[in-house]
């Protein structure tokens, strides 16, 4: 069911609603509206109205904050990072990989700390 719009007044002939106080049931497609059919406020003829477009469904889901994958970690003791994007190729973690993946003896690169001085940035 689509709605069509008077382009001089912005009143709304909604097709599933149709205009009974003027005399089209509810239901009637604007084409069988009939052709001397009017807006009921100013008077305009049924060429003056447009169909309104659907409003475009929202494509993109926000993606949520802290999902697994994009937090950073960081040293409690000397500050490196551990981004999940990133990994840390240079020790053997892949990019992409979760903390709670990233191996129990993982210590940092740096200062040799373990995975527990790591707090999540
Ligand atoms: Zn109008
Ligand atoms: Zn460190």
């Amino acid at each position: 069911m689509a709605v069509y719009v008077c382009s001089v007044c912005g009143w709304a002939y909604d097709e599933a609603e149709g205009a009974p106080d003027n005399g089209i049931n509810p239901g009637t497609p604007w084409e069988q509206v009939a052709a001397d059919f009017r807006c009921p406020i100013c008077k305009v003829p049924k060429s003056k109205f447009e169909k309104q477009e659907e409003p475009e469904e929202e494509a993109k889901e926000e993606a949520a904050e802290s999902a697994p994958g994009s937090r950073t970690f960081v040293c409690s003791i000397c500050g490196w990072t551990y981004s999940e994007a990133e990994g840390a190729p240079d020790n053997g973690i892949a990019p992409g990989t979760a903390w709670e993946d990233v191996p129990a003896d993982f210590r940092c690169p740096i200062c040799k700390v373990p995975k527990s001085k790591f707090e999540e940035a």
